[in-house]
Order: C-alpha cells, then structure tokens, then sequence
C-alpha cells in the first residue's frame, strides 16, 4: 500500500525510447539507468516467439535481423483504430505485421497470435517498471505517465491500461511538453513565456506555456501528428532507393525487409551527420544481379541531408508560426525556445529557430530525458498535493445527437479540469434517446473518434420540460465524465457507453 510519502515514478513511454525519473526519499532527483552507458531504453520488443519477447536494446538489433517480429514504434499506433486514416498511411511502412482487433483498433500479428499494442506497451512500461524498482531500492506503486499533447482520449486510455498491466496506478497524465515545461520551470527565472519544440521519433508538438512561480500553464498547443524523426529517416532512404535504382536499375521498395533495413542506416546516417559533416553508408547484401550479392554504399553529407528534409523543417516552423499566432504572439516576445525529443538534435532545426531569444541548450534540457524529468516533477508535487501545472484539452469535444444535431461542447485548448453544459433539443425519439460523445481526433482532416453513447432516459425528460442540459466533465487526468442537469441545478450523472472500448482488464 502506497503514502503518499511513496516516490512516483515519471515515465516518459515514447515512440522510438522510453525513459523514467523519480526523486528519492531524501528528494534527489533519479533518472533511471537502462544500461552502464545509457538512461533510454528502446520502446521495441522482439519476440521470439508468440507469447516470449525481450524489449529494449536488444530488441532494437532484432530491426535489422528478425524485422517481422520486432515490433517498434507500436506507440504511433495504440489506441488509434485500424480503419483510421493514420493507420492506413503508416502501416505499410513496418515490416511487422497489422491488423484490426475485434474491438476495432489495430494491433500486431506475431507468429500468428494477436497481439495488442496495450501488451506491447506494457512489456516496455513494465521493464522501465522493473529497473526504476531496481535503482530505487523499493518496487514503484505509482506513476506519472507522459503523452503527446494531441493524443487523444484513447490514447490516454491505452498508455494508462498498460501501466496498470505493469501494476502501476497511474496518478496523473500528463502531456509531454507540459512535463518539458515543468522541468523547465524549475530551472529558470520566476516569470517567463515559452514555447516547447518537441520533435520525438513520431510526433511533433508545439506548445505556448506561460511560467509563473514554477507553476505551468498551457496557452496553445498545435503541431503535427504526422511528423516526427521517423519520417525524416524514411525520407533519406527513399533518397537512397532512387539512387540506388538509377545506378544498378534494382527498384529496393516492395522487399519490405530490405526497406526496414535501409530506413535504419538511414537513421543512424542521420543521428551521426548531427556531429560530422560527412557519413559512409554501408548496408551489406541489399540486392542480387547476375547471381551476386550487391552491397549498399553511399556516402552522405550534412549539407545533402538538410535539402532533403527541408519541407519538413519548414513544416515543423508553420505549426510553430500557427501555435503564435493562435495566442495572438510573435516570436520576439519568447522568452525562450525549449527544445525536446531527440530530432532537436539536428543543428539544422536549431539554426531554423535561431530568430527566437534564446534556444535551450542540449546540455541544461536533455532532449530525452526532460520529459521524464517533468513528470518526475508532477509525481513529486503530487505526493505533496500540489499540480503546479494547467494542462489543456488538445482536440475539441463535441457531441451529436439523432438526427444529426451536432456540437461541439469542450474547445481545444480549455484548461482542464474542465465543465461545460450544454442544451440540447431532443427530437422526439421514443424510449431512451443516445447521444454519441466524439473526439475530434486530427485537425488536419475530419477524422473524429466515437468516444461513446450516454442514453437519456424518458423520465429525466418528462420529469425536466425544456432543453435539455447536458454536461461533461473533463479531469485533470483527462478522464471524461458526463451528466445531466436540470433547472434546478440536480445532477444525474450518465455512464459513457462504448460497447468497441478496449476491454480494461
Ligand atoms: P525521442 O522520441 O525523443 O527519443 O526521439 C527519437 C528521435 O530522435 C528519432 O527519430 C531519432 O532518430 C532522433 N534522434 C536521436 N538522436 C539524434 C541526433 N543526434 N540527431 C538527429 N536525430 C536524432
């Protein structure tokens, strides 16, 4: 049983690594070690068979050797369903394989068992479980997990299901750059405003936070759930393929094993070429013409490297322009650019922001590891009863009722814990009337996420003339509540029905 005197652990689960802090009971902070030379353990798992898998840096060597068996990046995946056009412009890209669960989201079929991305999530929450246990002496009870600001609903749902797998409660969840920015907070002057850049391995995130006294509180948040340093990798090697077809007339792309193999050169290429202007690519037996084996080889620059990914870069600095001008802000008036995730890494999205203030330096915000630091941060200020922070709603609520009334209740970006009530004019509709709750899931297109149905019975509405009041609830750990109020102010509250949720176990 957990006081909460109990340090809670901070876990940054990400989509390429994963990371966790805590502060010991004399209060010093803790990042947890993976290995002698290491604090990031590799979010892959590679199974040796179907119910037997080994994560972390071993599991990441499989990529080259077993890539249909070493599922890696699952986290862009979880909790998005299968039928959702994310998924149908990522999937083909993994050599492991895809598919729609019965409940709908997608999952990975590994030595043909159904495996879910919420069990592949757990193997890794859990090994970061078991080493922070490890460095704290005493096994965790509880956590502050971390999350993509755009994530949404059922992405919390997920991430939280599988840190209960691992047997963690999880306290609080928190977005990734609120957490970069707590860490920052505790860092800095008392009153500052600025903007967290976090381009991980899948997601980029741009969001405007104001400090004040060490507490936190998100004005905007915006980026691009399509973009991260994977698509960076992607873009090198489909560079490489073309090359590679004008010079020995060999298309590499439909050998899918081949790809994984020339997308992970790529990305080490591009991980060195942020120290050195110039790397050799060399990935061995790639082809075969006239009965031998051909080796890949190429030699790339710096300067190569940022003309190929330049439409990226840029795209990263319109979501930040964007975030800006939402808050009404120009750049000059930041006090200060934080930069997270490890694509930051690039000196070229660094001299891309230089017309900010001032850039976090590498060395005083680790890209990778301030994420967990901050929900560290949070953990601490928990156990003591503070948040110091105000997190916002990334993606609007709404709700639709038959007959295809449509609302939208809760707005992106209204602070949480949040209430809103709205009226709703009922159609007349015999026996209980649903209303489906939804999650407006990507700005960009209109995808939005059926979060569930409440049923408003007929007694409620023959008991309460008028329209009807309807109210939700979203709390600080993004959980949504909602409930009916009437005239009177009496509150009914009304289960959120899924019958397509993953089963919570
Ligand atoms: P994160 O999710 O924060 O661990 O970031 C992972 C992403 O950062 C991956 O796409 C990596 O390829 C990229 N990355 C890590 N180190 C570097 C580096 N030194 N230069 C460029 N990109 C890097």
């Amino acid at each position: 049983m957990s006081t909460s005197a109990d340090p809670i652990l901070g876990i940054d689960f990400g989509t390429t690594n994963t990371a966790a802090a805590f502060f010991d009971k004399t209060g010093k902070l803790r990042v947890v070690p993976v290995t002698d030379k290491s604090f990031t353990l590799p979010s892959v798992a590679w199974f040796h068979a179907a119910d037997k898998a080994i994560v972390g840096h071993a599991a990441r060597r499989q990529i080259i050797d077993d890539p249909r068996h070493t599922i890696f990046g699952a986290k862009r995946f979880l909790g998005r369903r299968f039928q959702s056009e994310y998924v149908a412009r990522h999937r083909d890209r993994f050599a492991f394989e895809l598919l729609e669960a019965p409940d709908g989201y997608t999952a990975a079929k590994v030595y043909g068992k159904v495996t879910t991305l919420t069990d592949v999530a757990h193997l890794i929450i859990r090994q970061i479980h078991t080493l922070a246990s490890h460095a704290a002496g005493a096994p965790f009870a509880e956590c502050v997990l971390t999350v993509p600001a755009h994530a949404s609903i059922r992405q919390r749902e997920a991430v939280r299901h599988a840190a209960e797998m691992a047997g963690l409660k999880v306290r609080a969840i928190v977005n990734e750059p609120t957490a970069a920015a707590l860490y920052y907070a505790n860092l800095r002057n008392p009153e500052q405003t600025v903007m967290v850049f976090d381009l991980g391995g899948g997601t980029f995130d741009a969001t405007l936070l104001s400090v004040q006294n060490k507490v936190v509180k998100v004005l905007a948040t915006g980026g691009d759930a399509f973009l991260g340093g994977a698509n960076f990798d992607e873009l090198i090697a489909e560079r490489l393929v073309d090359d590679f077809q004008r010079q020995h007339g060999i298309d590499l792309r439909p050998n899918k094993v081949v790809m994984q193999r020339l997308i992970f050169a790529a990305e080490s290429a591009k991980m060195a070429l942020s120290q050195t202007e110039a790397t050799p690519i060399r990935v061995p037996c790639i082809a075969q013409k006239d009965g031998a084996f051909i080796d890949f080889q190429y030699t790339l620059t710096r300067s190569q490297l940022e003309d190929m990914v330049f439409q990226l870069v840029e795209r990263t600095a319109a979501a930040c322009d964007d975030v800006l001008e939402r808050a009404g802000l120009k750049a000059e008036q930041i006090d200060e650019l934080v930069m997270v995730g490890g694509q930051t890494r690039m000196p070229a999205i660094r001299q891309r922001f230089a017309h900010f203030k001032r850039l976090s330096s590498e060395k005083e915000i680790h890209p990778e590891l301030g994420v967990a630091v901050g929900a560290a941060i949070l953990g601490r200020n928990l156990a003591r009863g503070v948040t110091g922070l105000a997190d916002v709603v990334p993606m609007p609520i709404g709700i639709m009722v038959p007959g295809g009334g449509q609302h939208e209740v809760i707005p992106a970006n209204t602070p949480v814990p949040s209430v809103r009530t709205v009226d709703v004019d009922l159609p007349p509709w015999p026996g209980p009337v649903p209303v489906a709750l939804f999650e407006a899931v990507d700005r960009t297109t209109v995808e939005r996420e059926l979060l569930g149905t409440v049923r408003i019975e007929p007694e409620w509405r023959v008991a309460n003339k008028g329209p009807t009041s309807l109210e939700l609830r979203m709390g600080q750990d993004f959980v949504l509540s909602a409930a009916l109020v009437s005239q009177e102010g009496r509150r009914q509250p009304l289960p959120i029905v899924d019958p397509r949720a993953p089963q919570r176990g």
